[in-house]
């Protein structure tokens, strides 16, 4: 087995709940969205990243391990489109280097969500809001299917999980309320989730939000899931990677 990796390196998370610990980043390459305010335009292309055969990855990835890592974050691009290569590291992350696996996924097929979950810890599941323009308006309904089929999968197998919903000046008030609305139709999904996160487009200067905006997103959120929390990428503040 192959896989193609466009980085991987030790930072501070930089966004969501688990931000600051010190993490080891493992970059898959490929992404079949095309969010606007993509920041990792570099990793978009499976081709652009290099290719390892599966044990050379795992030796780089045992190389790159620094002391008092908290997590190992399989990020991209995006890493389900290279699922079974993901499914392996994850489980030599966890069962052989003994440390927390984490995915960072826009969910965009719940079966291959399912078939790396069993080596994932914590998972982060984005739902993309139309205004992303990660995906085609016929396709769009089907994203968000997969995405809550992916927040439910991982509930139920009783992983950490929150949800991640990047929002910018376009996000419209009403597509917001209609997500959350269906995502906590299930009551059940409030109590089991670690929390739910709006992080602002920011660093690009394209259509950021406001402040008076973010609140106004947060309100909507906060009739839903009270422990909403505006997250911004601190990495891009901190100008590190
Ligand atoms: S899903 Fe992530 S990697 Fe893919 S285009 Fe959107 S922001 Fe970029």
């Amino acid at each position: 087995m192959r896989v193609s990796i466009s980085e991987v390196f030790t930072s501070i998370e930089g966004e969501g709940i688990y931000i600051g610990t010190k993490t080891l980043f493992v970059r898959l390459a490929g992404c079949p969205l095309r969010c606007f305010y993509c920041d990792t335009p570099y990793a978009l292309e499976i081709g652009n990243g290099i290719y390892y055969d599966i044990d050379d990855a795992k030796a780089l990835i045992k190389k790159k391990v620094e002391n008092n890592t908290f997590k190992v974050n399989f990020t991209g691009g995006e890493p389900l489109l290279q699922h079974e290569a993901v499914r392996e590291l994850a489980r030599y992350v966890r069962d052989d280097l003994m440390l927390k696996t984490y995915l960072e996924s826009s969910c965009y097929d719940a079966s291959r969500f399912l078939h790396v979950l069993p080596y994932i810890d914590i998972c982060k599941v984005e739902f993309k809001l139309n205004d992303s323009h990660a995906i085609d308006e016929k396709h769009y309904n089907r994203l968000v299917e997969n995405e809550l089929l992916c927040l439910k999968h991982a509930i139920k197998s009783g992983k950490a999980t929150y949800i991640k919903v990047v929002v910018s000046s376009l996000s419209r008030r009403e597509d917001i309320e209609e997500l959350v609305r269906m995502i906590f139709e299930d009551a059940a999904i409030s109590k089991a989730i670690d929390g739910f996160v709006l992080q602002p487009v920011n660093g690009t200067g394209i259509n950021e939000p406001t402040l008076e905006y973010m609140l106004a997103l947060y309100d909507t959120v906060h009739q839903y899931y009270p422990d909403v929390r505006i997250i911004p990428q601190i990495h891009k503040v901190m100008g590190i990677p």
